[in-house]
């Protein structure tokens, strides 16, 4: 972290003239690295008495009967918040554990028909009385090398989505396939879809679209901030296609020498 950082640019001017500009950016890199540094430290620090709170309010939910019925509301929406709170701070240090590399934690070979049914399953629990149609379509042959527990973490960020901003009754698809170009899984679905003007901040931390409808859905803001990060770590990339009112495809790409040979 001590190295020297410089940003090089050429520009052309007509056939032979060319301006070189080079920039000092080590302090920029050294700001940007307190940031993350600050963040995951902070991350660190609150989550032990966020447990301790936690704890607390299960205990004391564990016989509600003999709790008025005001204070039982209270402690429940306590109990909700420290739920979220402790989501958020798990999010926040995924995400800075991700982008300390650009390596995966793992690189093994990983079965992702079955990791994709597990999260299927999971997805058709959130949809719950919602009664989403959830398909998934997926190549049982077709492995992938990395991190499992990274991967899992990436696709169900991509498929619990679809279930949060796709009304009730809604169709999620969920593809897994290759070609000549690689690997692809597609997550598609039938909801309010994105207006392409937020296409390219999505991916960004903390990024909504509006925040009033994403706040109902009790999501933290950085999920889409993750899948980036585990796909840049896996060689891949993420595609978004979507229309306002219709629906999105998110569509995670990885090339060819990312599938495990068996
Ligand atoms: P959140 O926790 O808010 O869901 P994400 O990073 O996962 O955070 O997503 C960022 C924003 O992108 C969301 O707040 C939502 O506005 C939009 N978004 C993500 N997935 C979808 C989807 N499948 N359909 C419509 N909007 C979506």
């Amino acid at each position: 972290n001590d190295r020297l950082r410089l940003q090089i640019t050429i520009t052309r001017y007509g056939n032979s003239e060319r301006l070189l500009v080079v920039r000092d950016v080590t302090r920029v890199h050294q700001l940007e690295q307190m940031r993350k540094d600050f963040v995951a430290n902070v991350s660190h620090e609150l989550r032990t008495p966020l447990t301790v709170i936690a704890g607390y309010l299960e205990t004391l939910l564990d016989n509600p009967e003999q709790i008025n019925p005001r204070l039982l509301r209270a402690l429940q929406q306590m109990n909700q918040q420290t739920d979220r709170m402790q989501h958020l701070i798990n999010d926040l240090l995924l995400l800075a554990k991700l982008e300390a590399s650009n390596r995966p934690t793992d690189n093994q070979p990983i079965a992702v028909a079955p990791l994709l049914q597990s999260i299927t399953s999971d997805a058709r629990a959130l949809s719950g009385s919602h009664a989403h149609r959830i398909s998934l379509d997926a190549d049982a042959a077709l492995w992938l090398k990395g991190s499992e527990a990274e991967l899992r973490s990436a696709f169900s960020n991509l498929v619990f989505n679809a279930v949060k901003y796709t009304p009730g009754g809604g169709d999620i698809h969920i593809r897994w396939w290759s070609n000549e170009a690689g690997a692809h899984l597609s997550v598609e679905d039938s909801g309010l879809g994105i207006e392409p003007k937020h296409l390219p901040r999505l991916t960004e931390r903390f990024y909504r679209v509006d925040s009033s409808r994403a706040s109902n859905t009790g999501g933290t803001g950085l999920g889409l901030a993750i899948v980036k990060h585990v796909l840049l770590r896996h060689q891949g990339r993420l595609d978004i296609n979507s229309s306002p009112g219709k629906g999105s495809t998110f569509t995670c790409h990885f090339p060819t020498s990312q599938i495990a040979q068996r």
